[in-house]
């Protein structure tokens, strides 16, 4: 066994090999090592090798998910080897034969399929990178949904795709391992290298035809050398880890760069669209929007706020159906109560392709499809936007499976095939004669044994059983004789004769026990046989099935949207190819919802207006700390990203001219994990902004040149903001603390002020969180400082500096320097008082603890208590 053992794992160098003995998978050497330190179960050993002891540690084979969740969020792959024959048939080839094993999975994050593997709300996507030539292009599955695309791009865009479809797993050829690594590495991503000859783009175009059974790819796109060997790179990766078992992919789908906007990986971090700066789902835009019902619905609203698109046609469609959907509350509210009940049919449909489904995956095929036709009656005589209608038209033509399943399942059947009891009574007569004899064979014995009696006149005649004879007919030894003669000895067999009993059989008694005994096997062989007949019918329909399931995702997501505009008070956008960004009473709507949740403070909405033709692309934005700004920048952008979505948005009256790319900064964000200073990190993304940045692109950017000293970084913002506004002709804003900026708004047109007010009442500044027209008079930092609770006497401290400050800028730089000189060094506030010493305090402090005795002690304490 250890020869079969070392030869499987020679070709799993690279993962853990769970390696199948009877209920258990077993580890051995430093598999088991690792194994055990990563899900903290026991090392034991097994045997020797080379005479030093086997380490050893296992896992139950039916709780194994569980563990390989573990392994694989720890970095693990694993091999998962099982019996391919049972131990008696290995014994019938010799008697000293190992059982026949075989890997059969292994199992990668970006492979997964297992519900409880995955988060259903989420996509799983494996992707691949490649480069041939000078051409490079990424490609993307789910083998959980099958859905597979693919698009060209350029080195640069890797890593804002990367952020934007958040792969489980990222595979690249070997030789661009190292390059590939640090951006995926940053965003959290595991990369597989495999070699060249993966990627080979002729097997690759070899490989895809083969899939999809066509002759040439020209029939899914024009796809270049690049696109087509990451798809095959991919196709060859699912052979190697699914084991020649390919899962149903939808034919691949070319996604054009310029279709969506354009969102790069600190944008989307800083947005925080679909996670939040900690990098959980709670937090983000996505949490507070997302009411879908459907995993698939879920799915599609996260991958359509992660790629919010750029075509006009695309957005007016969505927004049709959304609007459709808020004017027919009462038919979405029905649509939505349908939807609370539809399963997950695109993960259901990939479990059974890869033959890891069950009845409970054919079960949610049937649901599905149910809840599909139910929305179609109810929605007949609605007149539909293009959208829903065609998305009605999707769960169309399944009567024929849908009977047959109904026909076929059970309600609610059993996870697993091999357990049987999910074929409904009355489909199979076979079947049904088999679970009769099965659970009804003690009464089709009675019946017998009632037979017999009559036909003997033995009224004490009994049909018994036992291990050793199975069922038999028992007579006392008075009756037998009568039994033993003709004619009815040519019935009954005799079988034993014991003290004062004699036992027989017939025929008919030893077939029917025959068949009880087998019914029970049959049954579950009838309906092994019933569900590869169902699964295969589900399977011939697999295209029209996911269509269906696109087509309930396109209506849960509208669906939840309308029913988010109409709780919320949203609007719908009015997207064009202008120029303008004019945004009336405009909110942000986590801020929105976390304040609600935390103080039930009021969100004071503001407007915007970057309109080419209003006269201002670009607001600076003043004000203090804690004002607003961030929010107010970031408001701006949810909402554009919102609109081209397809989404209603926070606000009451929203006109965008559509953008192209989306850019947002803060600076100095701290990022000492990636040991690059703050500020330098500051100046690559904005270098980033004002190198790509064009006319149809809406720029962010907070509190820029913070990182630096003031002058340094006044100058840094200011030159940003007048290459921003000659050069790049973005639509902008632009926060800032540097009020000497605000000067720039009366030098360039298309400039404007902006502040977010704030009224200073005895002495503290109380934040109106209103965005108006003008710069800040002055920044409030000291007051802001005093709310966050700096003791009084530094708050103080820090006005008596400023004033000096102030009054030496008046009168001109050299003054300041005096100014500064001739500040007291220490502080105006008085010292403390000292504190008298009373005689108890004199009295401890002649106390050495460490000196006394317990009686010592006891004795002080009297003595204490008698000073005070
Ligand atoms: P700044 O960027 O000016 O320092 P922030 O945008 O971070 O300020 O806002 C600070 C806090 O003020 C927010 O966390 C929020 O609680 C509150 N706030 C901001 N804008 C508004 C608003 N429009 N209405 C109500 N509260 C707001």
């Amino acid at each position: 066994m250890m020869a079969q053992y070392l030869e499987i794992k020679a070709d799993h160098a690279d993962a853990l090999l769970f390696y199948r003995m009877g209920d258990f998978y077993e580890m051995f050497f430093d598999d088991a090592v690792a194994a055990a330190q990563a899900l903290d179960i026991a090392l034991t050993k097994r045997g020797k090798y080379n005479g030093a002891d086997i380490p050893m540690c296992g896992v139950p084979h039916h709780s194994a998910e569980g563990y390989f969740l573990t392994l694989i969020r720890k970095g693990f792959r694993v091999a998962v080897c099982e019996q391919m024959e049972s131990p008696a048939e290995a014994r019938k080839r010799g008697s000293k034969a190992v059982v026949r094993r075989e890997v059969v999975r292994l199992v990668t994050p970006g492979t997964l399929t297992e519900d409880a593997l995955l988060e259903a709300r989420r996509h799983n996507f494996l992707a691949a990178f490649c480069t041939v030539r000078d051409e490079h292009a990424l490609a993307w599955a789910d083998i959980s949904t099958g859905a597979f695309h693919v698009m060209p791009l350029t080195r640069l865009r890797l890593g804002p795709e990367l952020a934007r479809l958040a792969p489980s797993e990222l595979i690249v050829i070997d030789r661009d391992e190292a390059e590939v690594s640090e951006t995926a590495s940053d965003l959290g991503i595991p990369v597989t290298p495999l070699a060249r000859s993966s990627f080979d783009s002729t097997a690759a175009e070899k490989r895809l035809c083969a899939l999809f059974s066509v002759t040439t790819l020209d029939a899914f796109g024009n796809f270049g050398r690049a696109e087509v060997s990451a798809m095959g790179a991919l196709i060859d990766y699912l052979e190697i880890t699914q084991r020649g078992k390919l899962p149903l992919l939808r034919t691949p789908q070319r996604e054009a760069v310029n279709r969506v906007v354009q969102i790069d990986v600190a944008t989307r971090r800083n947005l925080e669209l679909t996670r939040s700066l900690t990098g959980a789902r709670a937090g983000s835009l996505l949490a507070v929007i997302d009411r879908t019902l459907t995993p698939g619905g879920a799915r599609l609203l996260e991958q359509r706020l992660s790629s919010p698109s750029r075509a006009l046609d695309v957005i007016h469609a969505r927004l049709a159906s959304v609007d459709f959907a808020v004017e027919h509350s009462r038919f979405a509210t029905d649509l939505r109560e349908i939807l609370r009940k539809t399963p997950d049919l695109d993960r259901a449909l990939s479990r059974l392709s890869l033959d890891r489904g069950g009845p409970r995956d054919l079960a949610a095929i049937r649901n599905g499809l149910e809840q599909g036709t139910n929305i179609v009656e109810i929605s007949a005589a609605e007149k539909l936007p293009d959208l829903l209608a065609e998305a009605m038209r999707g769960l169309t033509g399944f009567d024929d499976l849908s009977t047959l399943l109904d026909s076929a399942l059970v309600a609610e059947p059993p996870l697993l095939a091999r357990d049987g009891g999910f074929i409904a009574q009355g489909y199979d007569a076979e079947l049904d004669d088999s679970r009769t004899l099965r659970d009804e064979g003690r009464s089709v014995i009675a019946g017998l044994q009632q037979q017999y009696i009559e036909q003997t006149g033995i009224a004490s005649l009994k049909i018994r059983h036992n291990n050793v004879l199975g069922y038999f007919i028992e007579t006392t030894a008075t009756h037998a004789q009568k039994m033993q003669s003709p004619p009815l000895s040519e019935t009954f067999i005799h079988r034993q004769t014991t003290a004062n009993q004699v036992r027989f059989t017939t025929v008919e008694l030893s077939e029917l026990e025959t068949r009880i005994l087998n019914a029970g096997n049959r049954a579950l062989e009838i309906e092994k046989r019933l569900y590869e007949r169902l699964k295969a019918a589900v399977l011939d329909c697999a295209a029209q099935i996911s269509q269906a399931a696109r087509a309930l995702a396109e209506i849960d997501l509208t669906t939840a949207l309308a029913d988010l505009a109409l709780a919320e008070n949203w609007c719908r956008p009015q997207v064009d190819d202008s120029r303008a960004f004019a945004i009336t009473g405009g909110r942000h709507p986590v801020v929105e919802h976390s304040l609600r949740q935390q103080s039930g403070a009021p969100f004071i909405a503001n407007d915007c207006d970057l309109s080419a033709d209003s006269g201002a692309a670009i607001w600076l934005l003043t004000g203090p700390n804690m004002a607003g700004k961030s929010t107010f920048l970031r408001q701006n952008a949810l909402i554009a990203v919102l609109a081209q979505m397809g989404s209603h948005v926070p606000a009451e009256s929203a006109h965008i001219g559509v953008i192209s790319q989306l850019f947002s900064r803060v600076g100095a964000s701290d990022d000492l994990a990636r040991g690059r200073s703050t500020f330098m990190v500051e100046m690559v993304e904005t270098a980033a902004i004002l190198n790509q940045a064009d006319d149809r692109a809406l720029v962010i950017l907070d509190e820029i040149g913070r990182g630096t000293a003031t002058y340094d970084g006044l100058s840094i913002a200011w030159a940003t903001l007048e290459h921003l506004h000659e050069t790049n002709r973005s639509r902008a804003l632009f926060a800032t603390h540097y009020h000497e900026l605000t000067a720039l708004a009366g030098k360039l047109e298309g400039v404007d002020n902006a502040t977010v007010a704030v009224k200073e009442w005895q002495g503290e500044v109380i934040f109106l969180h209103e965005v108006r027209k003008g710069a800040a008079d002055r920044s409030y930092g000291v007051q802001v400082a005093q709310l966050a609770g700096l003791p009084a006497s530094v708050v103080e401290r820090a006005r008596v500096v400023l004033e000096a400050l102030e009054q030496g800028e008046r009168e001109g730089g050299p003054a300041q320097k005096a100014m500064i000189d001739d500040l007291p060094l220490f502080s105006v506030a008085p010292p403390p008082p000292p504190v008298k010493a009373s005689p108890l305090t004199a009295m401890l402090e002649q106390i050495h603890p460490d000196e006394l005795s317990p009686r010592e002690a006891l004795d002080l304490v009297y003595q204490l208590k008698a000073a005070a």
